[in-house]
């Protein structure tokens, strides 16, 4: 057979539906840097003077809520990075603010999990930040609520509790360019597609998660997704 695969592909990449044992089939993920003031701030930027600007993870870094890791390699400085996760489930390109929402399948509570230290050796040298935010089990995603179920949350309450201790604690609401406009700035640079995921940014209080420590990010009204590290 001339188009048989070398080897077995593997399963596509996918995301529990809460309340159901249907799955999210992922194609991409795609993170949007610096959306809530305070945390533009406390890395050093003016949140006032950029318009979103976007990265991405591999969709086989993705982690579910629950799971419990090996320690990541290559850092010794892992920070978390609550976040909103938006599912796309219908695609599309320049697609106008307006119409936005309607590209939504649902939401989830996310943490885009950070090797602080190699992003920092990174944007000093002006390389790229695909090892420090790219990495094998990088993307935290909960359980997605559907829209149908949630509606669009624009406000709400989102934390991250380290072992236990609160250290983000933000809004929604707090978002500079809300999930809207992350839709229709990200359309204007690739075609988004069924599948795609979209780690919104993180609010203030970003820090280090340590070996045997868990993480739990949570958003008012979508649940929480943890993570547990082995080691310490
Ligand atoms: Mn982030």
């Amino acid at each position: 057979m001339s188009d048989a695969f070398v080897f077995a592909p593997p399963a596509p990449p996918s995301v529990a539906v809460a309340g159901s044992s249907a799955r999210f089939p992922v194609r991409r993920i795609f993170c949007v840097g610096r959306n809530y003031a305070e945390h533009a701030r406390e890395m050093g930027n003016d949140p006032d003077r950029e318009p979103p600007f976007f990265f991405t993870k591999p969709a086989d870094s993705l982690v579910e809520d629950g799971a419990e890791l090996p320690f990541p390699v290559a850092t010794e400085d892992l920070h978390h990075e609550a976040e909103l996760v938006v599912a796309i489930g219908r695609g599309g390109q320049d697609i106008t603010r307006e119409d936005a929402l309607s590209h939504v399948w649902g939401y989830a509570p996310g943490n885009d999990l950070t090797r602080r230290d190699l992003q920092a050796e990174a944007k000093a040298a002006r390389r790229p930040w695909d090892m420090a935010k790219g990495f094998d089990a990088s993307a935290l995603c909960g359980a997605l609520r559907p829209v149908a179920e949630v509606g669009h949350p624009a406000a709400g309450r989102i934390t991250a509790h380290v072992g236990g201790e609160l250290r983000q604690s933000g809004d929604l609401a707090e978002q500079i360019w809300p999930v809207a406009d992350v839709i229709a700035h990200l359309s204007r640079l690739v075609a988004l597609a069924p599948g795609d995921l979209i780690f919104t940014g993180t609010p203030a209080g970003v820090g280090p998660i340590k070996p045997g420590q868990s993480c739990r990010v949570e958003i008012e009204g979508l649940g929480a997704a943890e993570v547990r590290y082995q080691g310490g």
